[in-house]
């Protein structure tokens, strides 16, 4: 007897092993065992028992891991197609599926239960289940769940305004399924960020149906949740994108929610889109898969249009809310006018002034954390950098310290320039923290909070400044985009956009799509309860069709237009592409590296078919000590970059002291 075998290196083979005749009991496909593997011992998972083999001299298998599969035939069939598809090795793959209790050959784990960080609600009244559907609602639900009814795969983009009531569908649609026995997976793009929607699905399905997965989780916690969906207790599985290699059986729904959002690109080994992955793995398992969005990815709306997804819409807000009313200040003007950039427009301050008069909350946003956001020397020029990466140092003051936002590099403030040794050194760009400074200055007497990554690093501290602004001990939240996601606080009226330029000016072709998708997540926030909401933006480029549509609420015009950009650069959706990054803490060798790798994709691409570009620094050219070059590969059809791009690599070897990256799919080219 002999066994397939993968391994967590990255080779592309599968090894061939015999099993002891001791052991032929209880070897079984999904199981692990462990291998003799050039001189060391290291755990592989059987893929495949046959009686026989091709290759000589085959080493016998030392020991079986498992006493039942811990791989399931679904996720066997998932992360082959994961390896295939985003350039790894199957073992890789599997790697990424093996639930952390169970790395690196282990079978237990001693167990102490724990109680969620997201169970300590009390119940608030909006939570109660909505009877009463609007008309839109009616027809996508009907359609949704004949879907699930018939137990075949299908896919839906689900694409409704801010507050149109997208989760109450996503609720029935698991009903109908759990209802049939199936069982659901719903992704949100970060479970810190969405405690609100987390305690929708626990008062709305209970606790105990429910398994919620999430970095945080210790293994101990891992592992009695992981327990719970064996012994078939889990009903619902929350979680971000990791939840896709869940052992839930039995999958009648998954739900994407905020299905644009980046953070479902995972940006290491197996660089996997989740939307991608969660399509895939409802076709596998006969599913539905539902996509949700406010705002939805180019990719899907695009996948609406060619007929692979299904697109409903819910064009109107639940409880007959209107859209708030958007306004747009031109800074340029407000400059002119007070001959310094302010940081808060007479406009914005007044409105804020008239909110607080009313007791109403406000909400301002600004997707930069930190104080001052570079630090330049007037009589040199010298600006203060990351040793570690070519980007500018990031001054937090509450810390008293200069951070990298890319590496976590921190340092102290200097007194004088490092480069000349000066004491010119000028504090330039705005973060939220000086946001909130200012408006202590601006409004003295209102209570003032902030949520960002930094507040969201004290574990708990995030969670205690948004139940404060719930119970309106805040009158004032400023924060980055973790504001932006999903939340809904009734007695937000203003909602203030600081800079909207702060994304547009971001080095990445989604850069307008970005922008326009932020700009209508935060708006969305606005106006939620009885009164009326305003919505103002500050920017330096108020005609810019990004701003302009998230103006008017017009997420199909701004998608006409940004295609027409799309189309002429030939950039995705349009096409397929693929990056080759390149990285080595020796510059002189990525840059070589680069230019013969794409001589060598050049010579073989016969006719021209694919369209090849670079290498070119990438925009972050140092990034953690490592030069950073980047070849892209474009062309139509995902399928034929795939076969290029093995003919090609299979037969190159990267030089030592160079890495490759292939990023099928890339969200960003950073
Ligand atoms: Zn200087
Ligand atoms: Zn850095």
């Amino acid at each position: 007897m002999f066994v397939q075998v993968t391994v967590n290196l990255p080779l592309k083979n599968i090894f061939d092993y015999s099993v002891p005749q001791h052991l032929e009991d209880s070897v079984d496909v999904g199981k692990r065992v462990w291998v003799p593997f050039r001189n060391r011992v290291i755990v592989g998972c059987i893929i495949n028992i046959n009686s026989n083999t091709n290759i000589r001299n085959t080493k016998a298998i030392k020991e079986v891991i498992d006493e039942t599969p811990l791989l399931s035939d679904d996720i066997l069939r998932l992360t082959h197609w994961m390896a295939d598809y985003y350039f790894c090795s199957w073992g890789e793959a599997i790697e990424a599926a093996i639930p952390s209790p169970f790395k690196k050959g282990k079978t237990s784990i001693r167990t102490k239960i724990a109680e969620s960080d997201f169970l300590t609600s009390e119940h608030p009244d909006d939570l109660v289940r909505e009877d009463m559907l609007t008309l839109h609602q009616n027809k996508a639900l009907t359609e949704i769940i004949n879907h699930i009814k018939t137990g075949e795969y299908g896919a839906y983009l689900l694409h409704g305004i801010t507050a149109s009531g997208k989760t109450e569908v996503y609720f029935r649609a698991i009903e109908a399924a759990l209802k049939k026995n199936k069982t659901a997976i719903v992704f949100v793009p970060e479970i810190a960020l969405t405690p609100q929607t987390i305690e929708r699905f626990i008062h709305r399905f209970g606790k105990d149906a429910i398994a919620i997965t999430h970095s945080r989780l210790s293994n101990s916690e891992k592992f009695v949740e992981w327990q719970r969906i064996k012994n078939g207790e889990v009903k619902i599985m929350i979680g971000p994108r990791s939840a896709i290699f869940s052992s839930l059986e039995n999958i009648g729904v998954i739900v994407v929610d905020e299905e644009h959002e980046n953070t479902y690109k995972q940006e290491d080994v197996p660089r996997y889109n989740l939307v991608t992955t969660a399509i895939k793995r409802a076709q596998i398992t006969k599913a539905v898969v539902i996509l949700g969005s406010a705002t939805p990815s180019l990719e899907s709306t695009y996948k609406a249009q060619t007929g692979i997804i299904k697109r409903i819409e819910l064009p109107e807000r639940i409880k007959g809310s209107d859209l708030p009313t958007v306004q747009i200040v031109d800074m340029r003007e407000q400059s002119r006018i007070l001959k310094r950039r302010p940081i808060i427009s007479k406009v914005m301050e007044d409105n804020i002034n008239r909110s607080l008069q009313k007791k109403e909350q406000v909400i301002l946003f600004l997707n930069r954390r930190g104080f001052s956001t570079f630090i330049h020397c007037s009589k040199c020029g010298y600006v203060v950098h990351c040793k570690r990466c070519s980007t500018a140092l990031v001054h937090h003051f509450d810390r008293e310290s200069l951070i990298c936002h890319h590496c976590d590099y921190k340092t102290s403030l200097p007194k004088m320039c490092p480069e000349c040794n000066g004491d010119y050194l000028r504090y330039f760009g705005t973060g939220t923290q000086k946001v909130e400074s200012e408006l202590h200055r601006l409004f003295p007497n209102a209570r003032i909070g902030r949520m960002d990554s930094d507040t969201l690093a004290k574990k708990t501290a995030h969670f205690e400044a948004f139940k404060d602004f719930k119970s309106r001990k805040i009158d004032v939240m400023v924060g980055t985009q973790v504001l932006a996601k999903g939340l809904d606080f009734p007695n937000v009226t203003l909602v203030g956009v600081i800079s909207a330029d702060v994304t547009l000016n971001i080095p990445d072709f989604r850069a307008s799509e970005r922008t326009f998708s932020l700009l209508t997540q935060v708006a969305g926030r606005a106006g939620r309860g009885k009164a009326p909401g305003k919505v103002i933006i500050q920017t330096y480029t108020p005609e810019h069709y990004a701003i302009q549509c998230a103006l008017k609420h017009d997420y199909d015009s701004f998608y006409e237009q940004e295609m027409v950009f799309r189309k002429q650069l030939k950039l995705p959706p349009y096409i397929n592409m693929a990056a080759l990054n390149l990285r080595s803490k020796k510059e002189q060798s990525v840059i070589k590296t680069a230019e013969v790798l794409a001589n060598m994709l050049r010579k073989h691409n016969k006719a021209d078919k694919m369209i090849i570009m670079g290498p070119s620094p990438l925009p972050i050219y140092k990034l953690r000590g490592y030069f950073r070059w980047s070849i892209v590969v474009k062309h139509s059809d995902a399928l034929t970059i795939n076969k290029f791009l093995r003919m090609c690599l299979g037969r190159w070897k990267v030089p030592a002291q160079v890495k490759l990256a292939v990023d099928v799919d890339p969200r960003m080219i950073m």
